[in-house]
């Protein structure tokens, strides 16, 4: 089977950051032309995926695409088809709206003020 028809059946292959292998459950849904997998092991998925020191799932951050304050346990994994391979990506909760991922997500802190107006928590 391939990868796209794996996930099609709910299932989803991701390399651990141990060098092996594992399947993540979950569900395929379409929205506004997109593909997104719905799944429950969130943190699992996460720790493995992320280019940077997982974060926890409560932790709130500014994505820099949409302006807007997310929680990081609300990211949304996005599909992109190119054949029957597929590429997964950890989406802006927002997506398909905003089309930013996890490298556009910033801690909202003093340290980023000039980046971010602290009252409105909208990009400067
Ligand atoms: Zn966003």
């Amino acid at each position: 089977m391939n990868k796209l028809d794996r996930l099609k059946a709910g299932e989803l292959e991701i390399e651990t950051k141990k060098g092996g292998t594992m399947i993540i459950k979950g569900k395929l849904i379409e929205e506004q032309g997109k593909l997104f997998f719905n799944i429950k092991a969130k943190k699992e998925y996460l720790s493995n995926n992320s280019p940077f020191k997982p974060d926890n799932l409560a932790d709130k951050k500014i994505c820099i695409h949409c302006g807007k304050e997310i929680v990081v346990g609300d990211y949304k994994i996005l599909i992109e088809k190119n054949g029957n391979s597929v590429v997964d990506f950890i989406a802006c909760p927002n997506a398909p709206e905003c089309d930013g991922s996890i490298i556009d997500w910033f801690d909202f802190t003093k340290k980023n003020k000039l980046f971010f107006d602290i009252e409105t928590k909208k990009p400067v």
